[in-house]
């Protein structure tokens, strides 16, 4: 048995697929939803799960400073050199940044602030989500 309560938070990014045979290999952008969910056994004092804005602190901030409007990119992409002499904002991963990828980047930001996070579902798209859960 547990309780859990989870956030919506939105932002923009463009990424693209490397080694990708479908439309999803070109610079593209997506208006991306995040619902961040926290999980646990008992509630506190108040009967909550967690305070609602304590998520939004701990996440959505990140979100704004380091996602929102960004380039996310495979590090293998030769966009990046460019990028960086422009002095473009962008944020690398070691893997391709599908919507799965950038679900468990977000989930590992969310454990690195303590959060009791028990899943991050990234809506690419309002009909397409990835989920990202230990
Ligand atoms: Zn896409």
């Amino acid at each position: 048995m547990s309780f859990s309560v989870t956030r919506s938070i939105s932002f923009c990014y463009g990424h693209r697929l490397l080694d990708y045979a479908g439309k999803c290999r070109f610079l593209h952008g997506h208006n991306g939803l995040i619902e961040v969910t926290v999980k646990k056994r008992r509630l506190d004092r108040l009967g909550m799960v967690m305070d609602f804005s304590e998520i939004k602190t701990k996440i959505q901030r990140w979100v704004d400073a380091e996602l929102d409007h960004r380039m996310i990119l495979n590090e293998r992409d030769p966009l990046i050199p460019e990028l960086k002499r422009r002095g473009e904002p962008y944020v690398a991963l070691k893997a391709n940044p599908t919507a799965e990828n950038i679900a468990r980047l977000i989930f590992d930001h969310a454990k690195s602030e303590g959060l009791p996070v028990s899943s991050i579902r990234l809506w690419e798209t309002p009909s397409s989500a990835a989920v990202y859960e230990e």
